[in-house]
């Protein structure tokens, strides 16, 4: 790697402080969640979506969970650095990098909720076909599914090959608004990829955390989320609610979970 690239400060936002800031935004909140279920508190024992899962298979994803979750990162943002050269010039297009901009502006904020909601359907298309074309199935999405009770550390419990299509969307995806909104002068700035990837990695441990509680934020925030019950009646069920986090695209295509609403008119009535 030449020194010109390491010195290069695109190259250090995108392809080295944009991943770590992925792996550890996930293991923030993963790690504490998972353990929090294999403690067990009493006050937890009646929020379980459908029951606990056993000490062993909490173990197993503990131990793999964190495994997959580092190799996985490693494979797909090494695969990005390696391409950098040619995407450099479509980033400096896209992503405004300079430091100045603020966190928080009222185009920032659009962008975001535009980069939400257009991976939230992305997601929804590859993850169906994940499970329409068999060999798609086998090869790539049926580790994530060995797990049928999940807890956070699950998020990442899957083959290189299926976050490297994951995780290319999540990376693509505010690519993809910033083209579209460059074109009426409005690039997306590199804090609204940062804060990004947080939010999406702090998503991808909740829906997986096994348990329903007011302090998982996420769906407070999220117009469509229902909660972690959405995904964890993905792995109870295999087939129906494939969104990424809003049940949206599953209610338009008619493919929500078998059982999943009546479970879920049974808890907002509690
Ligand atoms: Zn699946
Ligand atoms: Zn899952």
């Amino acid at each position: 790697m030449s020194e010109g690239l390491l010195n290069n400060d695109i190259f250090y936002k995108f392809s080295f402080v944009f991943p770590i800031l992925s792996t550890i935004s996930f293991l923030v909140q993963a790690v504490p969640l998972t353990l929090l279920v294999y403690v067990n508190p009493t006050w937890l024992h009646n929020k379980y979506i459908k029951g606990r899962p056993c000490d062993e298979e909490i173990e197993k994803q503990l131990l793999w969970g964190i495994y997959y979750s580092l190799r996985n990162h490693m494979f797909l943002f090494a695969s990005i650095a390696l391409a950098f050269p040619l995407l450099e010039n479509y980033l400096c297009y896209v992503i405004v990098w300079d430091n100045d901009a603020p966190w928080v502006t009222v185009s920032s904020m659009l962008q975001f909720v535009a980069v939400v909601y257009l991976e939230d359907y992305l997601y929804y298309k590859i993850h169906r076909a994940f499970h329409v074309y068999k060999n798609l199935f086998n090869f790539v999405h049926a580790l994530h599914h060995s797990i049928k009770r999940p807890v956070a550390l699950c998020g990442h419990y899957m083959t290189a090959s299926e976050f490297f299509l994951i995780g290319g969307t999540v990376v693509l995806t505010p690519l993809l608004i910033g083209t579209f909104t460059s074109a009426f002068g409005y690039p997306v700035h590199y804090k609204v990829l940062f804060m990004w990837i947080i939010f999406r990695q702090w998503e991808a441990a909740e829906e997986h955390a096994g348990f329903e509680a007011n302090f998982l934020l996420a769906k407070h925030f999220i117009p469509g989320y229902d909660g972690p019950s959405f995904h964890i009646f993905h792995h109870l069920k295999v087939i129906g609610n494939y969104g990424a986090v809003t049940s949206i695209h599953d209610k338009r295509h008619e493919t929500v979970s078998k059982g999943y609403e009546k479970y879920l008119k049974g808890l907002r009535q509690q």
